[in-house]
């Protein structure tokens, strides 16, 4: 005898700010949410010590501790946080059609509508010696791990935004830091190129790039070169820290939903409804422009307000005993 399959009305998929807006918001609206958290429960912002910057924080609060807060928030009104990946995905093209959603590569769950909440992830340089020294002090959070090396030496790659306010970050506790940007200008904003300038102990190496990590079982050095003239540097550090942009965890619904060539979902207009009807995208699975826990709070509370609108239009197949 098979077993029946679970149909669900809504559910969201990953645990960021997003995420968890959505699923207060959809359980407050009775859509009966279910979360799947994904690898990371929480999201980048488990990996962020301080969040200065979100609104209704005056003290600021730590990145853990408001990913709780916010969990706590949603299944205050009966959303179900489940921990577990959504491994594959079957999205109807029908309005009203049904999705199908694998769960750990193993159980089956139809949904009406689904809530894309599943983030980005660092991007890596992709040397070998970057990959091996991963966790021996190749890192691509400062926030995180830049602790580790209070008043040692260390460098950092990119020239971004990213890069730019970690290279500040880490220019605080460090006794050093050596900052490799591949191009003759760095791509960060005006401010925060004034503020990683302003401050003495960051020595900027313009059309650098990595040559080779060294150090054997722990980052012990690194061989850059000029991309201009090829000469090759060797500099000590103890820890490299990689800020070269992030990749959206978009890879299990690619040929289904539409994407830009970096594989963010497209959204329509000021919507979060993507090409298919009845599935929603939020936070920086769809957005490579401003990354940032409110905005992608902001639009999770769309995608909600969205799967709402949409379960009221529609009429639901009858579920298959
Ligand atoms: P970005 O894509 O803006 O920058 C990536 C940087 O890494 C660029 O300097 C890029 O160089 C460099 N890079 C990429 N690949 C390589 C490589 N293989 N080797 C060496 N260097 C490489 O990413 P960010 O994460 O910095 O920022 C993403 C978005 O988030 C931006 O819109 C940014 O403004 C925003 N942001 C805003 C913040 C704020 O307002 N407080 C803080 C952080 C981010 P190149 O220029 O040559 O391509």
């Amino acid at each position: 005898m098979s077993e029946k399959i679970e149909r669900l009305k809504t559910v969201i998929i990953g645990s960021g700010p997003a995420g968890y807006t959505a699923a207060i918001y959809a359980a407050r609206a009775d859509l009966k949410p279910v979360m799947y958290t994904g690898m990371e429960p929480g999201g980048q912002l488990t990996t962020t010590t301080e969040v200065d910057n979100f609104p209704g924080y005056p003290e600021g609060i730590d990145g853990p501790t408001m990913m709780v807060q916010l969990q706590q928030q949603a299944e205050r009104f009966g959303t179900e946080v489940r921990i577990g990946m959504v491994t594959a995905v079957e999205l109807s093209d029908e309005t009203g059609g049904i999705h199908k959603l694998t769960i750990d590569d193993d159980k089956v769950i139809e949904a009406e509508t689904v809530i894309i909440s599943t983030g980005a992830s660092a991007k890596y340089l992709n040397l070998p010696s970057e990959q091996r020294l991963r966790g021996g002090g190749v890192s691509a959070c400062a926030v995180c791990d830049g602790f580790f090396y209070k008043g040692q030496d260390v460098a950092i790659v990119g020239g971004g935004d990213t890069a730019a306010e970690e290279a500040s970050y880490l220019a605080n506790i460090c006794n050093k830091v050596t900052m490799l940007i591949r191009k003759d200008h760095m791509r960060a904003s005006k401010a925060m190129q004034h503020r990683v300038n302003s401050l003495k102990n960051i020595d900027i190496h313009y059309n650098t790039e990595i040559d080779e990590v060294l150090g054997d079982q722990v980052v012990e050095g690194l061989r850059m070169v000029n991309n201009q003239t090829g000469k090759k540097e060797e500099i000590a550090i103890t820890g490299l820290f990689i800020a070269i942009g992030h990749t959206p965890n978009t890879g299990i619904f690619k040929g289904q939903l539409d994407m830009d060539e970096t594989g963010y979902i497209l959204t329509k207009g000021k919507s979060t409804k993507t090409n298919k009807p009845g599935v929603f995208a939020s936070g920086d699975a769809q957005d490579k422009e401003y990354r940032q826990a409110v905005t992608a709070a902001g639009t999770g509370c769309m995608a909600a307000l969205d799967a709402e609108r949409y379960l009221a239009t529609v009429e639901t197949p009858e579920e298959v005993v």
